[in-house]
């Protein structure tokens, strides 16, 4: 069973998701690559720190 996680912006899963700041709550958030483009744009808030993917073990 793959494990998909929903974006916490939006809510779909997505089983690649970026670990961001888009605002002064400097909460980290996991949001999908859509989101994460939509939210990078003009903001000063926005911070990146780092990928993450959903991962297949065996
Ligand atoms: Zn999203």
């Amino acid at each position: 069973m793959v494990k998909f996680k929903n974006c916490d912006y939006c809510s779909q899963s997505s089983q690649i998701r970026y670990r961001i700041q888009y605002d002064s709550s400097n909460q980290w958030q996991l949001v999908c690559p859509t989101c994460q483009t939509h939210l990078s744009q003009d903001n000063p808030y926005y911070r990146y720190g780092g990928t993450w993917k959903g991962s297949r073990k065996a």
